[in-house]
Parts: structure tokens; sequence; C-alpha cells
């Protein structure tokens, strides 16, 4: 087990709620899945792990997973929401395509410099973010 699963515990404890076999089966999946996905594939990957979760469990539990800050969503434009973990992974941020959709992570360490310093100097402690740029990409120009 990764530090996540101790991170999450830590959130929900504070929330006052329970670590249950369905949120740790959530956790599981949304862990072992090193791309982007949307509610409906966590819904699919889920099942085939033999888990049946509802679509509405599986957003409730990630909403609190990006609360925690184990997990990003990503506004891709469009109606459905598009999800990473972050934790465990390493930190990109992203340019998203309005015209069809496309992201394109990048990390650049002079931004995230430039970041730093915004913090310190607005007396801000960082935990986490997520830079997203949206524009159309070279297909789409
Ligand atoms: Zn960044
Ligand atoms: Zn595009
Ligand atoms: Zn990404």
């Amino acid at each position: 087990m990764g530090n996540e699963y101790e991170m999450f515990k830590q959130f929900l404890l504070k929330q006052n709620l329970k670590f249950t076999p369905q949120r740790k089966s959530i956790l599981d999946a949304v862990f072992a899945t090193h791309h982007h996905f949307d509610a409906d594939q966590m819904v699919l990957i889920l099942k085939e792990r033999g888990n049946e979760i509802s679509r509405a469990s599986v957003y409730r539990t990630l909403d609190l997973l990006i609360k925690s800050g184990l997990v990003n969503a990503l506004e891709l434009g469009n109606s459905k929401k598009t999800y990473e973990h972050v934790v465990g992974h390493k930190h990109h941020d992203h340019l998203i395509c309005v015209e069809c959709g496309r992201t394109i992570e990048f990390d650049d360490s002079f931004i995230e410099m430039l970041q730093e310093k915004v913090c310190d100097r607005l007396k801000f402690l960082a935990e986490h973010h997520s830079l997203r740029i949206f524009g159309k990409c070279e297909r789409c120009r």
C-alpha cells in the first residue's frame, strides 16, 4: 500500500467519513490507472476489476479524492470531467485543445519556480496546483 491510502484515510477522518471497502476499491482502481479517465470509464474499470459500483458513488468518491489533493480534475471544456491521480505520478500540467479535446502534458521547471515565487510573495503555503492552458492544438489551428 502506498502513501495515498494513509493520505486518504487522514482526509476522510477529518471529514468524519469512513474508509469503506467501496472507497478503497475506487482508490485502488484510480491509482492503478495511469492515464486520464472520466467517471464513466472509471465505472467500467471498476467493473473489470470485479467491483460493481454505481456512477453516483464513483462520482462522490472522485470528488473526495479531488478535495484531498490525491486526484486532479481537468475541466476539458466539454461537459465531462476528466480525472487523473497526482500522488505517485510525476507532476505535470496541461494544454487543452478546445476543438478536439486533446490534452498535452508538460512540465516546465521555470513555470513551477515562478508559481513558488508568487506563493512566497503572498505568504501562501501551496499544497498542490493544476495549471491548464486552453486553446487550439497544432492540428486544429
Ligand atoms: Zn505545475
Ligand atoms: Zn485539437
Ligand atoms: Zn495529465
